[in-house]
């Protein structure tokens, strides 16, 4: 299931992003080596009583007239009305209610969304009872009156939230079905490529067996494979309002990648892979899904000797943080290897799933300490007993040691790369961890 969206909308100054730090703290997605991906905070991951869902602030923007800021705060919660499953539309407390917090008011009141009108920089008891009262007003039910900036009430705000969030399970596709992603930024040819595929001979799309499915997932078969394309709608969807919207056609794009097994990125090989295509892809490396790469428009590259080994190359050393997904180059226009994707996605997938036996594991561990062992810190060494692999989807090695803090990312980087010399894990990223052996 994908997680739950959390949208916080308002006009400037009202504390949205101090509320959005607050909610999303030190638990933004931290993709190895990719300091530069987090800086931008488009998103975050909060939890709550162990409810996981994501967070999205509104705000930000520097607009020049009045005029034009009235316009962006209401397509902004015209959006978040559209994407979110819960709107928290937060007002100032100590301005009162301004006359933009009314047009939003009046935007927000028409949705069937549960919005939340959340009174900030209520920053003590005081104040509160009083503010509450005031801002009944808007007509959005009762105000919850918090402050962001000293923590004040966060806790209950989050309560509400949570209880706002759907426990319904989705129906899901069965064990073998591969569920794909397409993910990567407006105009790349995410819809002219799925299109492509499934108006070739072989794919076979079928309605979808079984109940309760999502009527804007694709589902087909191609031989004894199955797949489904989740989001196909939402993909194709052209939005009437281009400007400031990338962020909530990411969105989309996150819920896609949570509900997949495997991320299929699309770049467009006139524009290689940009800072926007690194975030996407950081958040599927982030919740550990496969991901294969695939370089659209390649009939607009002039073909040179070994061209395809150096683009490769270069997006490799863009987003080093997932060397492992397999990169092909197609046109969605010519059909040139659009249906090789397929094969691709499903050794992906296979990767993914992949279980390495006990035994042959600690094999290859043993002889990668033997030919170059843990260096030693302050005299101690780091100690490998044993490695397990309790997980896939994606794997998970387990390291029993000695002590833990002992084993560098340095290290562990070369135990990455033998065991994927080893094994390949081509397409999906491994994990590992160390434990103190009991
Ligand atoms: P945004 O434009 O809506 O994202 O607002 P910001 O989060 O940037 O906050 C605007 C100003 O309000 C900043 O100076 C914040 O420090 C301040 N602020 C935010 N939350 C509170 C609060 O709970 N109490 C008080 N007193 N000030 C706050
Ligand atoms: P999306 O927004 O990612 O779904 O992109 P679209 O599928 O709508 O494609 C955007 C534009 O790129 C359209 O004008 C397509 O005709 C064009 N396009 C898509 N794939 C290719 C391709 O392989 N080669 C060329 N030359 N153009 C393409």
């Amino acid at each position: 299931m994908s997680k739950p969206v959390v949208a916080i909308v308002g006009r400037p100054n009202v504390g949205k992003s101090t509320l959005f730090n607050r909610i999303v703290g030190n638990r933004i997605s931290i993709v190895e080596d990719e300091p530069s991906i987090t800086r931008d905070r488009l998103y975050g991951e909060g939890e709550w009583l162990d409810n996981h869902f994501l967070v999205v602030d509104t705000g930000g923007l520097d607009l020049d007239s009045e005029a034009e800021l009235k316009d962006e705060v209401r397509q902004q919660a015209e959006l978040a009305i559209e994407e979110a499953e819960v709107v928290l539309f937060v007002v100032d407390g100590r301005t009162g209610i301004k006359p933009m917090d009314r047009e939003v008011a009046n935007l927000l009141r028409r949705s069937n969304k549960p919005i939340i009108l959340t009174v900030n920089k209520v920053d003590s008891k005081e104040l509160e009872e009083k503010v509450k009262y005031d801002f009944y007003e808007l007509g959005l039910g009762e105000p919850v009156a918090i402050s962001a900036k000293h923590a004040l009430n966060t806790g209950d705000l989050l309560d509400e939230v949570i209880s706002h969030f759907s426990t319904e399970e989705t129906g899901e596709y069965d064990e073998d079905t591969i569920r794909i992603s397409v993910i990567g930024r407006p105009n790349v040819g995410k819809s002219s490529l799925v299109n492509s595929i499934l108006g070739k001979e072989r794919v076979i799309v079928n309605d979808v067996p079984g109940t309760t499915r999502d009527a804007i997932d694709t589902y087909f078969e191609v031989g004894d494979n199955q797949f489904v394309i989740i989001d196909t709608a939402g993909m194709r969807k052209r939005s009437k309002v281009e400007a400031g919207i990338e962020k909530y056609s990411v969105i989309r794009s996150l819920k896609a990648v949570d509900r997949s097994d495997v991320a299929l990125m699309v770049l467009d090989a006139t524009q290689g892979i940009t800072q926007q295509d690194k975030k996407i892809a950081g958040y599927a490396h982030d919740q550990g899904k496969a991901m294969v790469i695939a370089v659209n428009k390649w009939d607009l590259i002039k073909k040179e000797t070994n061209i395809d080994q150096r683009y490769a190359d270069e997006i490799r050393y863009e987003a080093s943080f997932i060397n492992y997904a397999p990169i092909t180059f197609v046109s969605a226009l010519t059909g040139q290897r659009v249906l090789e994707i397929l094969d691709i996605v499903e050794y992906a997938a296979e990767q993914y799933s992949r279980r390495i036996k006990t035994n042959v594991l600690n094999n290859v561990i043993k002889e990668a300490i033997s030919k170059h062992q843990p260096p030693s810190q302050k005299g101690r060494r780091l100690k490998v007993y044993y490695a397990t692999q309790p997980r896939v989807k994606p794997p998970l090695i387990i390291l029993f040691v000695n002590d833990p803090t002992l084993l560098r990312q340095s290290y562990k980087r070369y135990l990455k790369n033998s065991i994927r010399k080893s094994f390949g894990f081509d397409g999906t990223p491994l994990k590992i961890i160390a434990r103190n052996r009991k």
